[in-house]
């Protein structure tokens, strides 16, 4: 498709959602599928910003005592609404990021499930009751709305990320902000808008929701504001590193979801055709753009040149274009910089001695940045393999021991997603042991890419600890108070303290 098709496709989209786009020229909506503008916006500026934040402060005061089950009934309508619109929405992913269908229209799937995950959750929002040591008293925890919470998201996931986060701290009585990828503008403005109709439609405050359309400068107002109390914000470590100690100087909360460097072991015993399929989706699939993309491959000496080979083999023919042909794979990279970093990393691992043994060459076609997903053979986990080149490049390594395997696998400044593919019980278990994998997603037979909501997800070191989605994860989005109520007639205090 060519930029003004794009454009007609973008506009059409948006207009049945029923969002408009802000005048401007602050930021450009751009397509890398040709790497070309599509339409000039206004961003917010820093006071319109700190008035949204005062806005959403307010609408939490109300939400926050809107009883749980009725505050999912607004999460609810928003699923119905993302149903409605799947297909525009993820044309708007593809355009904006370069998604294939498939991919973008599994990106919106996922905001319907964790809408879905979220009602359920708006009935379970529980506490505990503790054993007291004092004779007629209780001691209870309770969980109460936390605030304004600033969601801070990255390019790759414009829409999930927002949804993760917005439809959880929504039932949790919380109110939003959003400050968007700056690459992803119109995916910002489409969602939100399906949020506004469906605070309309439920008559839920009207600001309970505020999306800051803007570049850092916009993310620092949301990261400096002692009115929110939860920084929510997903992107590379370099951000991490620059938001988390200023939220934390203000004792502000911080859940962060930064970079992975995510890895694969694959043992002797693997079922070959299955870790293969697994490896492909993985390192491939959304252009190696994924925070979880399999970047690492660790294999068994013994196996490792069958592998290279059969995996050369399947990159040799990954349809790589434009993301809207529906044989394509693999689809475009973000931007011309992340093409040029990814040629940078192949030279830089060729110079430490590393052979390319699949792929690795830019696309030549007129717009947008097409490279060849690459392998490349490491003699040994350099400094280049251990940093996070956005970009389809797999670097094969190989282990003689399962030990051996472990230390290389969590030897690296990153611990999002690992996965080891074997047909040895003890191995998977040791990999899924206090030993094994340091990872906050550890799987077996399966790649490290594609999770379900219903997990908590996240990862450890410099991916920044913060866990999201499903499970437990609720709890960041809450503030917990301990209750202790004494229903006797006298008052006893804890430790056998006696005093006046
Ligand atoms: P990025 O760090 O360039 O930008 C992410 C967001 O942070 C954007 O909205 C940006 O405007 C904002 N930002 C950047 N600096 C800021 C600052 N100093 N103050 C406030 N806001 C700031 O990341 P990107 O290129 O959009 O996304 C790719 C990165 O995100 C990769 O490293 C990827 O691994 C990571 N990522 C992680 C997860 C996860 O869940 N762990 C999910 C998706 C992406």
């Amino acid at each position: 498709m060519n930029t003004d098709q794009l454009r007609d496709q973008a506009r059409n989209s948006l207009t049945r959602i029923g969002a408009t786009v802000p005048d401007g020229t602050d930021l450009y909506a751009r397509s890398p599928i040709t790497g070309e503008n599509l339409f000039g916006l206004r961003a917010v500026t820093a006071d319109e910003a700190t008035r949204a934040i005062g806005d959403a402060t307010q609408a939490f005061r109300s939400w926050r005592t809107t009883p749980a089950p009725a505050r999912g009934e607004l999460v609810r309508v928003l699923g119905e609404l993302l149903r409605v619109h799947k297909s525009d929405l993820a044309d708007l992913i593809t355009i904006e990021v370069g998604k294939i269908r498939s991919e973008a229209l599994g990106e919106v799937q996922e905001m319907i499930d964790i809408c879905e995950f979220a009602v359920g959750l708006s009935r379970q929002l529980y506490g505990r009751t503790i054993a007291s040591e004092r004779p007629g008293h209780r001691l209870a925890e309770t969980w109460h709305p936390l605030g304004v919470v600033g969601v801070i998201s990255a390019f790759n996931f414009p829409a999930a990320v927002w949804s993760w986060n917005t439809a959880l701290a929504l039932v949790c009585g919380d109110a939003v902000v959003w400050k968007p990828s700056e690459l992803t503008p119109l995916v910002s403005l489409a969602t939100s808008h399906l949020l506004d109709r469906a605070i309309a439609q439920t008559g839920a405050p009207a600001h309970l929701h505020r999306l800051l359309l803007g570049d850092h400068t916009t993310g620092s107002v949301v990261v400096e504001s002692p009115q929110v109390s939860l920084v929510s914000a997903t992107g590379s470590t370099r951000m991490g590193r620059a938001v988390g100690p200023r939220v934390a100087a203000r004792f502000g909360r911080v859940l962060l979801e930064l970079g992975g460097n995510n890895a694969a072991v694959v043992a002797p015993s693997a079922d070959l055709e299955l870790a293969l399929r697994g490896i492909v989706f993985a390192a491939a699939g959304t252009a190696g753009q994924r925070c979880t993309t399999l970047r690492r491959l660790i294999v068994h000496n013994d196996i490792a040149d069958q592998l290279a080979e059969k995996l050369a083999a399947v990159y040799s023919r990954l349809p790589i274009g434009d993301p809207f042909d529906e044989k394509t794979l693999v689809g475009p990279l973000i931007t011309d910089a992340a093409a040029t970093s990814m040629l940078a990393a192949l030279d830089r691992a060729q110079a430490d001695g590393g052979k390319v043994i699949a792929g690795g060459r830019r696309v030549e076609r007129t717009g947008g940045a097409y490279v060849e997903p690459a392998i490349v053979r490491m003699p040994r986990q350099t400094a280049v393999v251990r940093e996070e080149t956005f970009a389809p490049i797999l670097y094969l390594l190989t282990y003689d021991t399962l030990d051996e395997a472990v230390a290389l696998h969590n030897d690296v400044p990153q611990g999002l997603s690992s996965s080891i593919f074997t047909s040895d019980l003890r191995e998977a278990e040791r990999f899924l042991g206090p030993d094994g994998s340091d990872c906050g997603i550890a799987n077996v037979n399966i790649g490290t890419s594609g999770a379900e909501i219903g997990g908590a997800f996240g990862g450890e070191k410099e991916t920044g600890g913060g866990r999201e989605s499903g499970s437990d994860a609720w709890r960041a989005y809450m503030r917990r108070a301990t209750n202790t109520i004494n229903y006797s007639s006298t008052l006893s205090l804890a430790q056998n303290v006696s005093f006046f």
